[in-house]
């Protein structure tokens, strides 16, 4: 008797599994919880450096570059470097020009034939094609949004502050435009629990945190630097927890993997 009930109580458990699973509509499969870690600007020596200290981690990172037509050689090589090791080389516009402001003033086919276009080529004959960009200053709108669409895979803006982790704009959500928070040291909402928390919340919901920094540093001094504690905390957070390091191109193809 003890059996024939244990035996119906395993058929039902079976049978409400299964139909439970059967009325759901087709699910993503869970995302493997992580990080995207982003660089802007042109500190391609300084990520370099910081490349050597975050190895242990199996870190990958994501270095928005401006002033292509700027770097020397060796600087370009660097960048050849850090994409071999399996980083990713995006773009952050030619003369890091504010997109909403200069396009109201100057017009969009200006906006593309000074920012957009000479950088996708000099990086196209470097080797260094970019499938992604980043809004210098973060400054961006819809129709930017759109044209820069048509253009990349993937953009990412910025956002800041402190909110709780459910309210945070920094988690990937299922679309091509997405918002590093920022962890430069001179924030104001700069925690280094704060971040570890978003991980956190990352890894408990399957989820992926999106960061941006610029010029990695021993000790902070100036604006737009980024201590390399931080990321040594964050690198070590992401690996110990078994969470991802995601390159942000990666974001696109998880889209076209649903
Ligand atoms: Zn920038």
């Amino acid at each position: 008797m003890k059996l024939k009930i244990s035996l119906l109580l395993l058929f039902s458990l079976i049978v409400f599994s299964c139909s439970q699973t059967d009325d759901l509509p087709a699910q993503q499969p869970n995302l493997q919880s992580g990080v995207v870690l982003t660089f802007d600007d042109d500190f391609v020596d300084e990520w370099f450096d910081v490349n050597t200290i975050l190895e242990p981690y199996d870190w990958k990172a994501t270095f928005f570059v401006t002033r292509f037509n700027q770097l020397s050689a060796n600087k370009i090589q660097k960048l050849k470097d850090l994409k071999s090791y399996g980083h990713e080389i995006g773009g952050h516009g030619l003369n890091h020009l504010n997109a909403p402001t200069f396009i109201s003033a100057n017009g969009t086919n200006e906006y593309l034939n000074q920012e957009i276009f000479p950088m996708i080529s000099l990086m196209n004959n470097n080797d260094l094609a970019a499938t992604s960009f980043a809004y210098p200053y973060g400054a961006r709108n819809s129709s930017t949004d759109n044209l820069m669409l048509d253009q990349f895979q993937i953009i990412r803006g910025t956002t800041y502050g402190n909110q709780i982790p459910a309210l945070q704009n920094c988690f990937y959500n299922d679309d091509r435009v997405v918002f590093g928070l920022g962890i430069d040291k001179n924030y104001s909402h700069f925690s280094i629990p704060y971040f570890l928390s978003l991980l956190e919340y990352a890894k408990n919901n399957h989820k992926i945190v999106i960061f941006y920094a610029h010029k990695p540093v021993t000790t902070f001094q100036n604006n737009y630097e980024t201590e390399y504690q931080t990321l040594i905390e964050i690198c070590n957070y992401v690996k110990s927890n078994n969470m991802k390091f995601y390159k942000i191109s990666e974001l696109y193809n998880l889209q076209n993997s649903f």
